[in-house]
């Protein structure tokens, strides 16, 4: 027949080959996986199908009992699934078949470090879908017609360069996807083997799944055997939504099943929560918060959003509506009671019923979030490692929770004395010290880099926790959150600091600054008179006790990684000038205050200010000046 119809031979984009290596060396000791993928891929078809026929009745007219069935065949070892469910133009199949695992491949085999190990946690982050058979089949034969044609396709590949594509006549609607396995995969035509897989893979599905009927004793047929019969089916599986079920009557395994179904993920979830809600509004949610992060968390179109179901019919993936965007890490299922059937993607966006569930889902995310934190820290420091900077978004920006997502929060911090975001708002309270009434953190490039400033001494001296902050989202996070617990911010950088009970600290070198309206002393305007409009003032500072100087920020100033980022994105900002502050109590200054040359003095304290700057960790304006100027400043120490 192939002569009458035009047959094609496309080749895989080139990482197929790479990509199956890595699966049959990563996922050979777990191949049976093959299964789930494909009967998670028919169930796809048939839910997809049963919602298209709500509108179109007659494209199942012919055939409404939905089912998937699976054909073993010991002397040809070859395994056979097929589905009754939506099917694929000859188009889909080049299309959804030939490119292997969406975009992203490329950049996800160039994370592959050839390291057997890594790559096998790798590709647990990636969903292989379909591919996977390859892994037991030396050869896939697809035979598909989309449901409203009568002609079919035909696809076989043997996965490594190419696959050919051809027309397949008349056949019925659905899937039929017949494996070829290798030799050392037989074991997957044994009957009672695919069972037991079968009912930890589908069980959960709301479709049935059906197998040949095993004859008891084969006496009994021995005369009927001359007259070929078709053969006897029987459902596997238990074939109802596994959201349907009451939570006690559902174990750990199902769930962990049901959520790899639903997210196309290879590892075991961190952890579920199962709900019915009835009332007002009607829906059962199932949510499930990923072990890992995909590797396309930040990739802006990244599917995301739950699989909508209404009244036990499927009725799009990747509904975002019922989540807002920082929880986009979040997979399952919302099944309403309420919404219309032909509900569309515009309408959820207006929908109050959709606002109302969306809110619903939000807390209850949260609140697991929250729990696990108590519960199982550990569990929640892995979950903060993978999406704790998406969390952060929502701490930004969603008003309404913002406490709860505040006591969600980890960051690094010098008690702990380590890059590790480990400490929560509330460990954080709990530890101030005596007097102490603000929450006092520091933004920097990298922890390293905030380790040494020099804003951190007197946080030092006295023993006084410090956040350190270094994501990106930081500064503008920082810039929302304006207080925890009934305690405010304070950016150590920033403004004229207060520490904790500075009333009482009189008897200290910097005691002078603590009545703002004093004269400066003839140092100060000694620095500022050389410093002019680089600086908005020079003062003494109640920050330093090892350095002698260093730049502070104004209270409303943009801070320095926010300006960073601004600038890189090409805006032009006003310039912000920062305050000099100096430590009178250290011996530079004091011999500062006694030189008598002008110029040396100038020089110094040009040298003062550019390494200030240095601290910070911003570009000196002039860098070849201040070199020749510490030269200078060098030569004439060492002639001395
Ligand atoms: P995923 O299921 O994550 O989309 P797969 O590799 O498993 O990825 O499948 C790729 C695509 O091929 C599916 O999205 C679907 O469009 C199509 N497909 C696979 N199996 C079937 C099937 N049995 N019936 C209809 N379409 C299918
Ligand atoms: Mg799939």
């Amino acid at each position: 027949m192939a002569e009458q119809h035009t047959s094609e031979t496309f080749g895989f984009q080139t990482e197929a080959k790479q990509l199956l290596k890595l699966m049959i060396n990563s996922l050979y000791s777990n191949r049976e996986i093959f299964l789930r993928e494909l009967i998670s891929n028919a169930s796809d078809a048939i839910d997809k199908l049963r919602f298209r026929a709500i509108a179109d009745p007659h494209l199942v007219a012919d055939d409404s009992d939905f089912q998937i069935t699976i054909d073993l065949d010991k002397e040809a070892n070859t395994v056979t699934i097929t589905d009754n469910g939506i099917g694929m133009t000859r188009e889909e199949v080049i299309d959804q078949l030939g490119t292997i695992a969406k975009s992203g491949t490329a950049e996800f085999l160039h994370q592959l470090t050839g390291d057997d190990q890594k790559d096998a946690n790798l590709i647990g982050r990636f969903g292989v879908g379909f591919y996977s058979a390859f892994i037991v089949a030396e050869e896939i034969e697809v035979l598909t017609c989309s449901a409203g044609e009568t002609d079919g396709t035909r696809w076989t590949s043997r996965g490594e360069d190419e696959f050919s594509v051809d027309d397949a006549g008349e056949i019925p609607r659905g899937t039929q996807v017949l494996l070829r396995l290798r030799k050392d995969a037989e074991e997957f035509t044994d009957d009672f083997r695919l069972r037991s897989i079968l009912r930890r893979y589908s069980d959960h599905i709301g479709v049935p799944v059906r197998m040949r009927k095993q004859k008891m004793s084969s006496s009994d047929d021995d005369e009927s055997s001359e007259t070929p019969q078709t053969p006897e089916y029987e459902v596997v599986n238990s074939a109802t939504a596994l959201w349907m079920r009451s939570r006690s009557e559902i174990d750990e395994s199902e769930y962990k099943e049901f959520y790899k179904h639903v997210s196309h993920d290879f590892e075991d979830p961190l952890s579920w929560s199962h709900n019915r809600v009835e009332g007002k509004l009607e829906y059962t949610s199932l949510l499930y918060i990923p072990k890992r992060a995909p590797f396309d968390l930040w990739n802006r179109d990244a599917p995301k959003g739950l699989k909508l179901y209404v009244q036990r019919v499927f009725i799009m993936d990747e509904a975002e509506q019922f989540l807002p965007l920082y929880l986009r890490f979040i997979k399952g299922i919302v099944d309403s009671g309420d919404l219309p059937l032909n509900v569309s993607r515009e309408i959820l966006q207006q929908d109050d019923r959709v606002t109302s569930i969306r809110n619903a889902l939000t807390k209850r995310v949260l609140g697991m979030l929250d729990t696990m934190a108590k519960k199982q820290p550990e569990d929640y420091q892995s979950f903060w490692n993978e999406f704790g900077e998406v969390l952060k978004e929502g701490a930004g920006e969603d008003f309404s929770n913002r406490e709860a997502l505040a006591k969600l929060l980890r960051f690094a911090s010098t008690k702990e004395n380590s890059n590790k975001k480990t400490v929560g708002l509330g460990d954080y309270v709990e530890r101030m010290i005596e007097n102490q009434d603000l929450i006092y953190y520091l933004t920097a490039e990298s922890y390293e880099n905030a380790s040494n400033s020099p804003h951190l001494e007197i946080f030092k001296e006295r023993g006084i926790e410090v956040l350190v902050l270094f994501d990106r989202i930081d500064e503008w996070l920082m810039g929302s959150l304006t207080e925890f617990d009934g305690k405010s911010f304070q950016d150590v950088m920033r403004g004229d600091l207060k520490l904790p009970g500075e009333e009482s600290d009189k008897d200290k070198d910097e005691a002078e600054t603590d009545s703002e309206d004093e004269e400066p002393s003839a140092l100060t305007k000694r620095i500022k008179s050389v410093l002019a409009d680089r600086v908005e003032s020079v003062r003494p500072s109640k920050r330093l006790t090892n350095s002698p100087a260093c730049l502070a920020l104004g209270d409303l100033a943009m801070g320095i990684q926010m300006r960073k980022i601004m600038e890189a994105s090409g805006q032009s900002l006003p310039e912000s000038k920062p305050h000099f502050e100096y430590n009178p109590g250290h011996p530079l200054l004091k011999k500062l205050d006694e030189e008598s040359d002008d110029e040396r003095f100038e020089e110094l304290v040009l040298v003062l200010f550019d390494q200030a700057t240095l601290a910070e960790g911003a570009p000196l304006t002039d860098a070849a000046a201040y070199v020749t100027r510490l030269n200078r400043l060098l030569l004439e120490l060492l002639s001395a």
